[in-house]
Protein backbone atom coordinates (compact mmCIF):
# COMPACT_ATOMS: atom_id res chain seq x y z
CA UNK A 1 0.00 0.00 0.00
CA UNK A 2 2.38 2.31 0.99
CA UNK A 3 4.83 1.37 -2.22
CA UNK A 4 2.43 3.69 -4.12
CA UNK A 5 3.73 6.34 -2.82
CA UNK A 6 6.84 8.37 -3.72
CA UNK A 7 9.25 9.80 -1.12
CA UNK A 8 10.55 12.61 -2.04
CA UNK A 9 13.15 13.50 0.46
CA UNK A 10 16.47 14.59 -0.73
CA UNK A 11 19.91 13.09 0.27
CA UNK A 12 19.65 11.34 3.43
CA UNK A 13 22.04 11.56 5.93
CA UNK A 14 23.13 8.22 7.65
CA UNK A 15 24.55 7.71 10.95
CA UNK A 16 21.85 9.85 12.82
CA UNK A 17 20.77 9.76 16.49
CA UNK A 18 17.51 8.65 17.44
CA UNK A 19 16.66 11.87 17.97
CA UNK A 20 17.29 12.89 14.75
CA UNK A 21 15.62 9.93 12.99
CA UNK A 22 12.50 10.79 14.97
CA UNK A 23 13.14 14.97 14.36
CA UNK A 24 13.95 13.74 10.93
CA UNK A 25 10.34 12.03 10.37
CA UNK A 26 8.73 14.96 12.55
CA UNK A 27 10.06 17.51 10.25
CA UNK A 28 8.23 15.42 7.00
CA UNK A 29 5.12 15.54 8.90
CA UNK A 30 5.18 19.11 9.69
CA UNK A 31 6.22 20.16 6.19
CA UNK A 32 3.12 18.78 5.09
CA UNK A 33 0.82 19.56 7.38
CA UNK A 34 1.92 23.35 7.15
CA UNK A 35 1.45 23.91 10.54
CA UNK A 36 3.10 27.51 10.25
CA UNK A 37 0.52 28.48 7.62
CA UNK A 38 -2.39 27.48 9.41
CA UNK A 39 -1.71 29.00 12.57
CA UNK A 40 0.43 31.55 11.86
CA UNK A 41 3.17 33.01 14.55
CA UNK A 42 2.13 30.38 17.10
CA UNK A 43 5.65 29.28 16.82
CA UNK A 44 3.95 25.95 17.28
CA UNK A 45 6.42 23.82 15.22
CA UNK A 46 8.98 24.74 17.75
CA UNK A 47 6.43 23.50 20.64
CA UNK A 48 5.96 20.50 18.70
CA UNK A 49 9.78 19.46 18.00
CA UNK A 50 11.32 20.43 21.34
CA UNK A 51 10.68 18.39 24.81
CA UNK A 52 8.76 20.44 28.10
CA UNK A 53 11.55 19.28 29.83
CA UNK A 54 14.38 17.24 30.34
CA UNK A 55 15.56 16.42 33.92
CA UNK A 56 18.83 14.18 34.82
CA UNK A 57 19.76 13.02 38.47
CA UNK A 58 22.60 10.98 39.87
CA UNK A 59 21.61 7.87 41.66
CA UNK A 60 23.29 6.40 43.94
CA UNK A 61 22.90 2.57 44.56
CA UNK A 62 24.39 0.30 47.17
CA UNK A 63 25.61 -2.54 45.41
CA UNK A 64 25.23 -5.75 47.38
CA UNK A 65 29.67 -5.83 48.10
CA UNK A 66 29.07 -2.63 49.97
CA UNK A 67 30.43 -0.48 47.06
CA UNK A 68 28.47 2.58 46.16
CA UNK A 69 27.88 3.64 42.61
CA UNK A 70 26.90 6.89 41.03
CA UNK A 71 24.06 6.32 37.68
CA UNK A 72 22.93 9.03 35.59
CA UNK A 73 19.28 9.19 35.81
CA UNK A 74 16.55 10.60 33.35
CA UNK A 75 13.23 11.56 33.13
CA UNK A 76 12.33 13.26 29.74
CA UNK A 77 8.58 15.11 29.36
CA UNK A 78 8.23 15.88 25.68
CA UNK A 79 4.42 17.76 25.76
CA UNK A 80 1.22 17.19 27.88
CA UNK A 81 -0.88 19.07 25.61
CA UNK A 82 -3.40 16.64 25.28
CA UNK A 83 -2.77 14.73 28.83
CA UNK A 84 -0.50 13.66 31.33
CA UNK A 85 2.82 13.00 30.98
CA UNK A 86 3.50 8.79 30.01
CA UNK A 87 5.80 6.72 29.38
CA UNK A 88 8.35 3.83 29.84
CA UNK A 89 11.57 3.77 31.79
CA UNK A 90 14.62 2.42 30.01
CA UNK A 91 17.11 0.46 32.26
CA UNK A 92 20.05 -0.09 29.72
CA UNK A 93 23.68 1.01 29.22
CA UNK A 94 23.47 3.22 26.27
CA UNK A 95 20.67 5.33 27.92
CA UNK A 96 21.52 8.86 27.31
CA UNK A 97 19.85 12.56 27.43
CA UNK A 98 19.65 11.76 23.59
CA UNK A 99 17.50 8.71 23.48
CA UNK A 100 15.36 9.78 26.33
CA UNK A 101 14.52 12.53 24.57
CA UNK A 102 13.60 11.21 21.27
CA UNK A 103 11.89 7.71 22.82
CA UNK A 104 9.31 10.91 24.99
CA UNK A 105 8.66 12.29 21.48
CA UNK A 106 7.96 9.48 20.15
CA UNK A 107 5.57 8.62 23.08
CA UNK A 108 3.92 11.92 22.64
CA UNK A 109 3.07 10.74 18.68
CA UNK A 110 1.49 7.14 19.73
CA UNK A 111 -0.42 8.37 22.69
CA UNK A 112 -1.89 10.99 19.73
CA UNK A 113 -2.07 8.74 17.03
CA UNK A 114 -3.96 5.87 19.44
CA UNK A 115 -6.41 8.34 20.52
CA UNK A 116 -5.89 8.19 24.25
CA UNK A 117 -5.60 11.32 26.56
CA UNK A 118 -1.74 11.06 27.07
CA UNK A 119 1.57 13.08 26.51
CA UNK A 120 4.45 11.68 25.76
CA UNK A 121 7.47 10.86 28.57
CA UNK A 122 10.45 8.67 28.61
CA UNK A 123 12.66 7.83 31.31
CA UNK A 124 15.58 6.15 31.58
CA UNK A 125 19.08 5.04 33.69
CA UNK A 126 22.10 4.32 32.17
CA UNK A 127 23.41 1.05 33.58
CA UNK A 128 23.42 -2.67 32.50
CA UNK A 129 20.46 -4.61 34.34
CA UNK A 130 21.94 -8.34 33.75
CA UNK A 131 24.65 -6.32 35.63
CA UNK A 132 22.66 -6.49 38.97
CA UNK A 133 21.26 -8.53 41.34
CA UNK A 134 17.27 -8.47 42.25
CA UNK A 135 18.22 -6.61 45.38
CA UNK A 136 19.98 -4.05 43.80
CA UNK A 137 17.40 -3.78 41.03
CA UNK A 138 14.83 -3.12 44.08
CA UNK A 139 17.10 -0.58 45.51
CA UNK A 140 17.81 1.38 41.77
CA UNK A 141 14.03 1.21 41.31
CA UNK A 142 13.29 2.60 44.63
CA UNK A 143 15.90 5.24 44.39
CA UNK A 144 14.84 6.17 41.06
CA UNK A 145 11.17 7.36 42.30
CA UNK A 146 12.67 8.82 45.00
CA UNK A 147 14.72 10.82 42.78
CA UNK A 148 12.15 11.84 40.49
CA UNK A 149 9.09 11.76 42.69
CA UNK A 150 8.54 15.80 42.41
CA UNK A 151 7.80 15.72 38.84
CA UNK A 152 5.87 12.01 38.49
CA UNK A 153 2.12 11.25 40.04
CA UNK A 154 -0.59 10.06 38.53
CA UNK A 155 -2.33 13.17 37.52
CA UNK A 156 1.24 14.68 35.77
CA UNK A 157 3.63 11.97 34.62
CA UNK A 158 2.69 8.32 35.07
CA UNK A 159 6.16 5.95 34.09
CA UNK A 160 5.65 2.28 32.68
CA UNK A 161 7.71 -0.57 32.11
CA UNK A 162 10.51 -0.47 28.77
CA UNK A 163 13.43 -2.13 27.75
CA UNK A 164 15.17 -3.74 30.67
CA UNK A 165 12.33 -2.92 33.55
CA UNK A 166 9.05 -5.00 33.99
CA UNK A 167 6.33 -5.85 36.18
CA UNK A 168 8.24 -6.41 38.97
CA UNK A 169 10.52 -2.94 39.07
CA UNK A 170 7.00 -1.03 38.63
CA UNK A 171 5.82 -2.83 41.65
CA UNK A 172 9.04 -1.50 43.54
CA UNK A 173 8.51 2.01 42.43
CA UNK A 174 4.72 1.78 43.21
CA UNK A 175 5.14 0.79 46.85
CA UNK A 176 8.12 3.69 47.39
CA UNK A 177 5.47 6.09 46.39
CA UNK A 178 3.25 4.42 48.61
CA UNK A 179 5.45 5.13 51.54
CA UNK A 180 6.36 8.08 49.79
CA UNK A 181 2.75 9.53 50.47
CA UNK A 182 2.90 8.80 53.84
CA UNK A 183 1.41 4.98 53.41
CA UNK A 184 -1.86 6.38 51.29
CA UNK A 185 -2.06 3.44 47.97
CA UNK A 186 -1.96 5.24 44.97
CA UNK A 187 -1.95 2.48 42.14
CA UNK A 188 -2.16 4.98 39.28
CA UNK A 189 1.27 6.01 39.97
CA UNK A 190 2.95 3.33 37.46
CA UNK A 191 1.56 1.36 34.93
CA UNK A 192 2.47 -2.63 34.31
CA UNK A 193 2.29 -3.48 37.25
CA UNK A 194 1.84 -6.88 37.86
CA UNK A 195 -1.63 -8.39 37.94
CA UNK A 196 -1.95 -9.42 41.57
CA UNK A 197 -0.86 -5.73 42.65
CA UNK A 198 -3.00 -3.44 40.69
CA UNK A 199 -1.98 -4.42 37.25
CA UNK A 200 -3.88 -4.86 34.26
CA UNK A 201 -5.02 -8.29 32.55
CA UNK A 202 -3.28 -7.68 29.14
CA UNK A 203 -1.05 -5.83 29.61
CA UNK A 204 2.23 -8.06 29.48
CA UNK A 205 1.08 -9.26 26.05
CA UNK A 206 -0.39 -6.26 24.90
CA UNK A 207 2.50 -4.57 22.89
CA UNK A 208 4.03 -7.59 21.00
CA UNK A 209 -0.09 -9.00 20.39
CA UNK A 210 -0.92 -5.63 18.99
CA UNK A 211 2.01 -5.42 17.07
CA UNK A 212 0.82 -8.50 15.16
CA UNK A 213 -3.07 -7.32 15.09
CA UNK A 214 -1.97 -4.38 13.44
CA UNK A 215 0.23 -5.54 11.10
CA UNK A 216 -2.53 -7.92 10.44
CA UNK A 217 -4.60 -4.35 8.73
CA UNK A 218 -1.49 -3.98 6.14
CA UNK A 219 -0.73 -7.45 5.24
CA UNK A 220 -2.16 -11.27 5.78
CA UNK A 221 -0.50 -13.08 8.56
CA UNK A 222 -2.38 -16.44 7.83
CA UNK A 223 0.28 -18.35 5.92
CA UNK A 224 2.60 -15.76 6.17
CA UNK A 225 6.15 -16.70 6.56
CA UNK A 226 7.83 -14.42 9.94
CA UNK A 227 10.89 -13.58 11.45
CA UNK A 228 10.98 -12.05 14.80
CA UNK A 229 14.17 -10.18 15.98
CA UNK A 230 14.41 -9.49 19.49
CA UNK A 231 12.65 -11.99 22.06
CA UNK A 232 12.45 -10.16 24.75
CA UNK A 233 8.73 -9.47 26.51
CA UNK A 234 7.53 -7.84 22.80
CA UNK A 235 9.06 -10.32 20.45
CA UNK A 236 7.91 -13.04 22.66
CA UNK A 237 4.09 -12.03 22.60
CA UNK A 238 4.47 -10.87 19.00
CA UNK A 239 5.70 -14.30 17.69
CA UNK A 240 3.09 -16.30 20.15
CA UNK A 241 0.35 -13.83 18.75
CA UNK A 242 1.41 -14.21 14.52
CA UNK A 243 1.41 -18.28 15.19
CA UNK A 244 -1.97 -18.79 16.56
CA UNK A 245 -2.85 -16.59 13.69
CA UNK A 246 -1.62 -18.76 11.47
CA UNK A 247 1.57 -17.16 10.37
CA UNK A 248 4.83 -19.53 10.07
CA UNK A 249 7.63 -17.99 12.60
CA UNK A 250 10.82 -19.20 10.27
CA UNK A 251 12.84 -17.14 11.91
CA UNK A 252 13.78 -16.02 15.73
CA UNK A 253 16.76 -14.03 16.87
CA UNK A 254 18.38 -13.07 19.69
CA UNK A 255 21.74 -14.04 20.48
CA UNK A 256 20.78 -13.01 24.44
CA UNK A 257 18.60 -15.72 24.57
CA UNK A 258 19.06 -18.29 22.05
CA UNK A 259 23.23 -17.89 21.39
CA UNK A 260 22.07 -16.30 17.81
CA UNK A 261 19.37 -17.07 15.61
CA UNK A 262 17.02 -19.90 15.53
CA UNK A 263 15.37 -20.95 11.77
CA UNK A 264 13.33 -23.15 9.94
CA UNK A 265 11.55 -22.95 7.14
CA UNK A 266 8.57 -25.21 8.23
CA UNK A 267 7.96 -23.27 11.02
CA UNK A 268 9.60 -22.79 14.80
CA UNK A 269 7.39 -24.68 17.82
CA UNK A 270 6.80 -20.69 19.31
CA UNK A 271 4.45 -22.26 22.01
CA UNK A 272 7.00 -24.63 23.08
CA UNK A 273 9.69 -22.13 22.84
CA UNK A 274 8.41 -19.46 24.97
CA UNK A 275 7.14 -22.28 27.61
CA UNK A 276 10.50 -24.03 28.01
CA UNK A 277 11.80 -20.63 28.13
CA UNK A 278 9.82 -19.22 31.18
CA UNK A 279 9.52 -22.85 33.21
CA UNK A 280 13.38 -23.85 32.48
CA UNK A 281 14.91 -20.49 31.50
CA UNK A 282 17.76 -20.16 28.79
CA UNK A 283 20.19 -22.58 28.93
CA UNK A 284 17.38 -25.34 28.52
CA UNK A 285 15.75 -23.64 25.54
CA UNK A 286 20.03 -23.11 24.15
CA UNK A 287 20.04 -27.35 24.61
CA UNK A 288 16.63 -28.17 22.74
CA UNK A 289 16.73 -25.48 19.97
CA UNK A 290 20.19 -25.03 19.22
CA UNK A 291 21.21 -21.81 17.66
CA UNK A 292 21.27 -22.67 13.81
CA UNK A 293 21.41 -20.10 11.37
CA UNK A 294 23.61 -16.57 11.37
CA UNK A 295 21.47 -13.82 12.69
CA UNK A 296 22.09 -11.35 9.95
CA UNK A 297 21.28 -14.06 7.36
CA UNK A 298 17.87 -14.29 9.24
CA UNK A 299 17.36 -10.68 9.27
CA UNK A 300 18.03 -10.30 5.67
CA UNK A 301 15.76 -13.49 4.44
CA UNK A 302 13.30 -14.05 2.14
CA UNK A 303 9.64 -13.74 4.40
CA UNK A 304 6.32 -11.91 4.37
CA UNK A 305 6.46 -10.43 7.59
CA UNK A 306 10.05 -9.11 9.58
CA UNK A 307 8.83 -7.67 13.10
CA UNK A 308 12.29 -6.00 14.66
CA UNK A 309 11.14 -6.11 18.13
CA UNK A 310 14.56 -4.98 20.60
CA UNK A 311 16.61 -2.18 19.84
CA UNK A 312 16.80 1.30 17.59
CA UNK A 313 18.49 1.16 14.03
CA UNK A 314 18.64 -2.27 13.45
CA UNK A 315 17.20 -1.74 9.72
CA UNK A 316 20.25 0.94 8.49
CA UNK A 317 21.90 1.71 5.24
CA UNK A 318 24.73 -1.52 5.88
CA UNK A 319 21.87 -4.06 6.34
CA UNK A 320 18.83 -2.46 4.16
CA UNK A 321 19.99 -3.78 0.89
CA UNK A 322 19.82 -7.32 1.96
CA UNK A 323 16.59 -7.12 3.80
CA UNK A 324 14.18 -9.18 1.31
CA UNK A 325 10.85 -8.64 4.08
CA UNK A 326 8.08 -7.54 2.52
CA UNK A 327 6.35 -5.61 5.01
CA UNK A 328 8.23 -4.72 8.12
CA UNK A 329 6.28 -4.07 11.45
CA UNK A 330 8.45 -2.15 13.76
CA UNK A 331 7.72 -3.40 17.45
CA UNK A 332 11.02 -1.65 18.68
CA UNK A 333 10.94 1.80 18.92
CA UNK A 334 13.15 3.48 15.65
CA UNK A 335 14.41 0.04 14.40
CA UNK A 336 14.47 1.65 11.01
CA UNK A 337 17.12 4.11 9.84
CA UNK A 338 15.20 7.25 7.75
CA UNK A 339 18.23 6.67 5.50
CA UNK A 340 17.15 2.38 5.47
CA UNK A 341 13.28 3.77 5.46
CA UNK A 342 13.18 5.61 1.98
CA UNK A 343 15.52 2.68 0.40
CA UNK A 344 13.17 0.13 1.36
CA UNK A 345 9.97 2.17 0.66
CA UNK A 346 11.60 2.45 -2.71
CA UNK A 347 11.46 -1.08 -2.90
CA UNK A 348 7.84 -1.47 -2.32
CA UNK A 349 8.54 -3.01 1.06
CA UNK A 350 5.20 -2.27 3.33
CA UNK A 351 5.95 -0.84 6.17
CA UNK A 352 3.87 -1.11 9.67
CA UNK A 353 5.45 2.30 11.77
CA UNK A 354 6.68 1.57 15.63
CA UNK A 355 4.30 4.34 16.44
CA UNK A 356 1.44 2.95 15.38
CA UNK A 357 2.81 -0.80 15.22
CA UNK A 358 3.49 -0.51 19.21
CA UNK A 359 1.55 1.22 20.85
CA UNK A 360 -0.42 -1.61 22.27
CA UNK A 361 0.95 -1.32 25.42
CA UNK A 362 0.44 1.97 26.04
CA UNK A 363 -3.13 1.51 25.21
CA UNK A 364 -3.29 -1.25 27.85
CA UNK A 365 -1.53 1.06 30.32
CA UNK A 366 -4.12 3.47 29.82
CA UNK A 367 -6.76 0.59 30.44
CA UNK A 368 -4.66 0.09 33.41
CA UNK A 369 -4.81 3.31 34.70
CA UNK A 370 -7.88 3.80 34.15
CA UNK A 371 -9.13 0.85 36.05
CA UNK A 372 -6.73 1.74 38.65
CA UNK A 373 -8.84 5.41 38.84
CA UNK A 374 -12.29 3.77 39.21
CA UNK A 375 -11.25 0.81 41.53
CA UNK A 376 -12.26 -1.74 38.37
CA UNK A 377 -11.05 -5.40 37.20
CA UNK A 378 -11.47 -6.01 34.15
CA UNK A 379 -11.46 -9.54 33.05
CA UNK A 380 -8.47 -10.64 30.25
CA UNK A 381 -10.78 -10.92 27.28
CA UNK A 382 -12.08 -7.57 27.84
CA UNK A 383 -8.97 -5.73 28.00
CA UNK A 384 -7.75 -7.86 24.93
CA UNK A 385 -11.23 -7.07 22.87
CA UNK A 386 -10.64 -3.38 24.03
CA UNK A 387 -6.97 -3.25 22.78
CA UNK A 388 -8.02 -4.78 18.87
CA UNK A 389 -10.94 -2.75 18.50
CA UNK A 390 -8.89 0.18 19.29
CA UNK A 391 -6.08 -1.30 16.88
CA UNK A 392 -7.73 -1.82 14.28
CA UNK A 393 -10.13 1.16 13.73
CA UNK A 394 -6.81 3.51 14.41
CA UNK A 395 -5.28 1.32 11.60
CA UNK A 396 -7.87 1.70 9.44
CA UNK A 397 -8.27 5.88 10.05
CA UNK A 398 -4.11 5.96 9.21
CA UNK A 399 -4.41 4.00 5.76
CA UNK A 400 -7.35 5.88 5.06
CA UNK A 401 -5.86 9.20 5.88
CA UNK A 402 -2.56 8.02 3.83
CA UNK A 403 -4.72 7.44 0.98
CA UNK A 404 -6.62 10.68 0.95
CA UNK A 405 -3.25 12.62 1.41
CA UNK A 406 -1.10 10.69 -1.10
CA UNK A 407 1.54 10.04 1.78
CA UNK A 408 3.36 7.07 3.00
CA UNK A 409 1.92 5.90 6.23
CA UNK A 410 4.52 7.07 8.22
CA UNK A 411 3.91 10.14 7.10
CA UNK A 412 0.43 9.61 7.86
CA UNK A 413 0.55 8.74 11.44
CA UNK A 414 3.02 11.61 12.23
CA UNK A 415 0.41 14.27 10.62
CA UNK A 416 -2.56 12.76 12.27
CA UNK A 417 -0.65 12.74 15.36
CA UNK A 418 0.68 16.40 15.21
CA UNK A 419 -2.77 18.02 13.95
CA UNK A 420 -4.46 16.63 17.15
CA UNK A 421 -1.45 18.10 19.47
CA UNK A 422 -1.47 21.24 17.64
CA UNK A 423 -4.67 21.99 17.88
CA UNK A 424 -5.39 21.17 21.34
CA UNK A 425 -2.32 23.35 21.94
CA UNK A 426 -4.00 26.03 20.41
CA UNK A 427 -6.91 25.77 22.29
CA UNK A 428 -5.01 26.02 25.62
CA UNK A 429 -3.04 29.21 24.57
CA UNK A 430 -0.22 30.31 26.12
CA UNK A 431 0.32 31.05 29.97
N1 LIG B 1 7.44 1.52 27.01
C1 LIG B 1 6.28 1.31 26.21
C2 LIG B 1 6.35 2.11 24.92
O1 LIG B 1 7.40 2.51 24.48
C3 LIG B 1 4.99 1.52 26.99
C4 LIG B 1 4.81 2.86 27.62
C5 LIG B 1 3.64 2.94 28.59
O2 LIG B 1 2.89 1.99 28.72
O3 LIG B 1 3.52 4.00 29.20
O4 LIG B 1 5.37 2.31 24.27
Amino acid sequence: MSSSVTLSWGSMPSGMSLRENVNFYLERALEKLDLNRTFPRKDIERRLMEPDSVVERKISLHMDDGSIVYLKAFRAQHNNDIGIYKGGIRWDAKVDRDEVEALASSMTWKCALAGIPFGGAKGGVAVDPASLSAAEKERLAKAYMRAFNDILGPDKDVPAPDMGTDSQVMAWMFKRYTELCGDRIVPGIVTGKPVELFGSHGRTESTGYGVVLCAGQFVQVKGARAVVQGFGNVGMHAALKAHHLGARVIGLIDPAVFGGALYDPDGLDVPAIVSTLKKEGRDAVRSRWPANEDPEKVLAGECEMLLPCARENLINSDNAGRIKAKAIAEGANGPTTPDAYVALHKRGVVFVPDILANAGGVIVSYFEWLQNRHEEYWEAEEVLSRLEEKIVRNARKVAAYARERGVDIRTACYMLAVERVARARLYLGAQ
